[in-house]
């Protein structure tokens, strides 16, 4: 059946344009060089270029422009508020972000900078989500797909970090819990990436269960371990997948059968977000997805908000570097929320990620018992009597 996708976009969010090495801005210092020759050691500084562009969007809104999705319709994000921020963000950091407006600068933490109009596209990326959870909540549509930059899942509570300024989802997982209600909103997050902001922002929050498959340290930014599970009320509620490079389709594949699902069926959301980098897809060259993967992931995730919550369902884009892995990609997940559904998916002879993830759904085997178990004691309390 055919199903609405809204699709928040903005062309300002263009304008967060980082040029890379620039010898005209002196305090792009050594310290920079160093963190970029640590980070892309096959980059000359003096062609590095800033490789979270403006293009990443514009590929995808051509592909949607010149190949248009049934059901896809444009909406237009409103900025986030200080008060939606403040729900993940502390005030210093706020401040920090404030400061940063109007200026070209490279930010200490590693290799994230902003130019600008860059606080003001990043605004438009939280909002976006919040927009999102409000109309999928409101019914104007069950499913969203927030192209949004600059991404946010590696940007924690009081700090800027690998590309991310704001934790766009983490707003609008913050927001479906304060302000619309929520008692239960799950993430998954399958950026090839850890969201390491995304779990250290809820890692004490039994109120978001976050799923997080990623490549496994050493691979930036180093964190994801399984042994990262949460701590305190939160414990239990993060449950990590690492994995090695080369992961394909079928390792994903077994990720959402093997841990979301089973996760998901015992603590029963009542939304389901997704922080939707597509990094793990060939062309990237660490992974080894496609776009056919990620369709029937979409397609399986629609499944699982239909059985479980009324399809409220929203994607927020994270990474993804190359133009055209990036625009499959994003059009296949966007094809999958309007309910089209995928014959086959290409698989590789052998899938180097399927034995990590199969340690992994062992190794969580306990911890989603026990969610079950917590929503069984939580509901039997309510009950009157
Ligand atoms: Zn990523």
């Amino acid at each position: 059946m055919k199903k609405t996708v809204l699709t928040y976009y903005d062309e300002r969010m263009l304008s967060h344009e980082p040029t890379g090495w620039d010898a005209e801005h002196p305090e792009w210092s050594d310290a920079v060089k160093i963190m970029i020759a640590h980070q892309y050691p096959e980059a000359s500084l003096e062609t590095y270029a800033y490789p979270e562009r403006p293009e990443r969007l514009i590929a995808i809104v051509e592909r949607l422009l010149a190949d248009p999705v049934d059901g896809q319709c444009w909406r237009r994000p409103t900025p986030a508020t200080r008060a939606q921020l403040e729900r993940v963000h502390s005030a210093a950091h706020l401040a920090y972000i404030e400061s940063l407006v109007g200026g070209s600068r490279w930010l200490a933490q590693d290799t994230t900078a902003v130019s600008p109009e860059s606080v003001a596209a990043a605004r438009l990326a939280a909002g976006a989500g919040v927009n999102a959870v409000e109309a999928v909540t409101a019914g104007e549509g069950p499913h969203a797909f927030c192209l949004v930059r600059p991404p946010g899942h590696h940007a924690s509570a009081d700090h800027a970090m690998g590309f991310c300024l704001y934790n766009n989802i983490a707003v609008a997982a913050g927001h479906a819990r304060v302000a619309l209600g929520y008692a239960r909103v799950m993430i998954w997050d399958w950026d090839m990436h850890h969201g390491n902001g995304t779990q250290d922002i809820f890692y004490d929050q039994p109120g978001v269960l976050v799923v997080d498959s990623h490549c496994a340290a050493p691979f930036y930014p180093g964190t994801g371990s399984l042994a990262e599970a949460g701590a305190g009320a939160g414990r239990g509620y993060h449950l990590n997948v690492p994995l090695p490079r080369g992961s394909g389709n079928a390792a994903l594949i077994d990720v959402f059968e093997q841990v979301v699902r089973p996760a998901a069926r015992a603590y029963r959301p009542e939304i389901i977000l997704i922080s939707a980098g597509f990094d793990c897809h060939y062309l990237d060259q660490t992974c080894a997805m496609d776009e056919t993967g990620f369709a029937a992931l979409t397609q399986q995730m629609c499944a699982l908000a239909h059985e479980l919550c009324d399809d409220r369902l929203v994607m927020v884009l994270e990474g993804g570097y190359n133009a055209q892995a990036l625009s499959d990609s994003a059009h296949a997940a966007i094809r999958g929320l309007a309910g089209n559904t995928i014959s086959a998916v290409n698989a590789l002879p052998t899938d180097e990620g399927r034995a990590a993830v199969a340690q992994a759904a062992r190794f969580h085997a306990g911890t989603i018992a026990m969610l079950g178990a917590a929503l069984g004691q939580r509901s039997s309390g309510a009950q009157p009597g």
